[in-house]
Order: C-alpha cells, then sequence, then structure tokens
C-alpha cells in the first residue's frame, strides 16, 4: 500500500513550539510528513530576520530534540514566487509526492483546494503566546522569548547571533532619529 504523505508549509520565522506541536499532530494522522520552509529566500528583515538554511537548522535541531523520527519527515526549502494562482505547481514540483496539506494559513488552504488537493485545519496550540510575531516582538523587547522555542532553537539563535540581528534591524538611522 502506498504511503500516506502530507505536506506543511511554514514561514517559521523562528521556529517555535507551536510548530513542533502540529507536526507532532500531524505525524499521528500520516506515515511521512514533507515540510517546506516557506519563504525561503527571504531573511534580515523584521518580519523575515532568519535565513532558509538558518531556520532548517533550527527545525533538524528541534526534531531531534523532541526524538521525531527522522526517517519521518523530509525537510526542505520552498522559495515565493510573484504568482499565487501559479504557485501550487510550484510547490508540487519540488516536493515529494504528497496527498493532504496540513495548515491553518487561509491563503495556502485556498490555493490547494482551487486545485483539488485537499487540506486540513490543524488545531491551534497556544496561539497567543505561539506565534513568530509574537516570539519576533519578545525578541526586540529582551521579554522571556526563551520559553516559546524549543532549547536547541535557542541555541542556534546563539550561534548566528540571532537575537543581536533582529535588534540592530529595528534600529532607526542616526537621520531619522534628529
Ligand atoms: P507559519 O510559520 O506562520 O505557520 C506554519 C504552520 O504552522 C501554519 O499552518 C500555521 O497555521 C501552523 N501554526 C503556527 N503556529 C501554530 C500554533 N500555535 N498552533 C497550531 N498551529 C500553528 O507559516 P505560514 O505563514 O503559514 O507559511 C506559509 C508560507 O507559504 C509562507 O512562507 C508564504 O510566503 C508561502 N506562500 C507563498 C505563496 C507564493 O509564493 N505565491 C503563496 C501562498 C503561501
Amino acid at each position: 500500500m502506498n504511503e500516506k504523505r502530507g505536506l506543511l508549509i511554514g514561514r517559521m520565522q523562528p521556529v517555535h513550539k507551536g510548530h513542533i506541536s502540529v507536526i507532532q499532530e500531524t505525524l499521528k494522522e500520516v506515515d511521512e510528513l514533507v515540510i517546506g520552509i516557506g519563504s525561503a529566500e527571504k531573511s534580515h528583515t523584521l518580519s523575515n530576520p532568519f535565513t532558509g538554511g538558518e531556520r532548517i537548522l533550527m527545525l533538524t535541531k528541534a526534531l531531534r530534540e523532541y526524538n521525531i523520527d527522522p526517517s519521518r519527515y523530509y525537510i526542505l526549502p520552498l522559495e515565493d514566487i510573484a504568482c499565487n494562482s501559479l504557485w501550487v505547481g510550484h510547490v508540487t514540483m519540488l516536493t515529494p509526492p504528497f496527498c493532504r496539506v496540513y495548515s491553518g494559513n487561509s491563503l495556502v488552504q485556498q490555493l490547494f483546494q482551487e486545485e483539488n488537493i485537499p487540506y486540513t485545519q490543524p488545531p491551534l496550540f497556544n496561539r497567543t503566546e505561539y506565534s513568530g510575531t509574537e516570539v519576533r516582538r519578545r525578541m526586540l523587547n529582551n521579554d522571556n522569548w526563551e520559553k516559546l522555542v524549543p532549547n536547541s532553537v535557542i541555541k542556534v539563535l546563539k550561534e548566528i547571533n540571532g537575537i543581536q540581528r533582529i535588534q540592530k534591524l529595528n534600529q532607526k538611522e542616526i537621520s531619522e532619529l534628529v
């Protein structure tokens, strides 16, 4: 029998505990999970501070920390494209075959539905705190962001000077201050 393979796409700026919960939950339903790191080409902005490669490193280490069997998932970078209407074809060209998409993002759901690929909306886990926006906001304010991400992600962020980076990106130019 064919394996049931799902697709989950996330920007993961940065990887947080909500991502790990949704991956754990989805792996109860599928044999294998293809995990696409979305907007892989974006980095060094306040909403997308980390590179695709850094996010792959965060997720690889985090899934290892949570003892998730590496034979059950594939992690790959997915660059954005300008045309939303062509995006599903772009994604399917780059990913191993899958039969269902797991996403809470309404644009992702809509685009796959239009191509007759079914989706599941996974349950939300502590969404007020486990959200990339909230983690980045706390990083800017040195406000207890560490508890929202796996320990292995804290380690990667130290290795890449991630907090220093996002805080630097937030600094105004001298000319804007006077
Ligand atoms: P995200 O990192 O915010 O979320 C990833 C997934 O995890 C989502 O399904 C989300 O619902 C889920 N999730 C996050 N926090 C959760 C929590 N606390 N509990 C449960 N689930 C949680 O990423 P995203 O914004 O959904 O990523 C979509 C990607 O697809 C983006 O990179 C976007 O650019 C890309 N995209 C590209 C195009 C294009 O290139 N034209 C079109 C559509 C989407």
